[in-house]
């Protein structure tokens, strides 16, 4: 199968399978970032599949009451049943890619590889924005000029000669709704600059505490209220 043939059928067969976003991300221009967080094998995967699902606004926009447990235990089930389904896609796209003649490595949606960084092999936020499906937000999400953060992400990388996107600005502007509805004043408000760490512009682990802190009082640790705010997700409703 050549590039561009490659290429059509992992964008048909993602959408099939349930796909909302499929991007293709250049990873070289952050190579060395990547081996330094996931580990020097990935150096032989030059390039990646990002995909997408939409979550769903019934339950993103009750997220404002995310200590009732309807609510919080609804946004679970989403959760899960989204990544086990894009778990599902990555995998079918690699076998597909495999089947090409190329190498295909699927990345899980949800992810840890580092318990005190609290890191994953791979961000799928910098793929999904290198591949052109979005900018990193004040709130280090995906924000997607279609969905804003209502999007969750699994990658492929491969080595496969796929045609990639490019990163799109960050539309942020003065926005800083998500600064202020962060309970434990987690984000700085500092814009995305890819050559800063993350802890420039968001403590994680604040975040963590929160939600371990959650998990002890009412059974699950889910918080959302980032995600539930941005105004590019709810103001950009069918
Ligand atoms: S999930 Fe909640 S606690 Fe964590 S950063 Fe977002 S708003 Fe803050
Ligand atoms: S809430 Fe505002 S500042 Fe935060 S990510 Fe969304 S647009 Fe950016």
């Amino acid at each position: 199968m050549g590039e561009i043939s490659l290429q059509i059928e992992l964008e048909r067969m993602a959408k099939e399978l349930g796909a909302d976003l499929i991007g293709f991300a250049d990873l070289t221009i952050a190579q060395d970032f990547i081996c330094k967080q996931g580990g020097e094998y990935l150096r032989k995967f030059p390039r990646a599949v990002s995909i997408g699902i939409r979550l769903l606004d019934a339950i993103v926009d009750e997220l404002y009451r995310h200590e009732d447990l309807g609510v919080i235990f609804t946004y679970k089930a989403l959760y899960n049943t989204v990544n086990s389904r894009l778990d599902h896609i990555a995998l079918l796209l690699a076998k597909k890619i495999q089947e090409s003649g190329y190498q295909a490595l699927p990345i899980p949606a949800s992810q840890r590889i580092d318990r005190n960084k609290l890191i994953g092999v791979i961000s799928h936020k910098l793929v999904a924005n290198l591949s052109g499906l979005g900018w990193i937000g004040k709130s280090c999400l995906l924000i997607t000029p279609q969905y804003g953060p209502r999007v969750r992400f699994a990658s492929i990388l491969t080595n496969a000669p796929l045609k990639t996107g490019s990163p799109i600005d960050m539309k942020c502007g003065n926005c800083g709704e998500c600064v202020k509805i962060c309970p434990i004043k987690a984000f700085t408000g500092v814009p995305f600059n890819p050559s800063e760490p993350r802890e420039v512009r968001f403590n994680a682990h604040l975040c963590e505490d929160y939600m371990m802190k959650r998990e002890e009082k009412l059974g699950e640790r889910l918080c959302g209220l980032c995600v539930y705010i941005c105004p590019h997700g709810r103001l950009n409703k069918i």
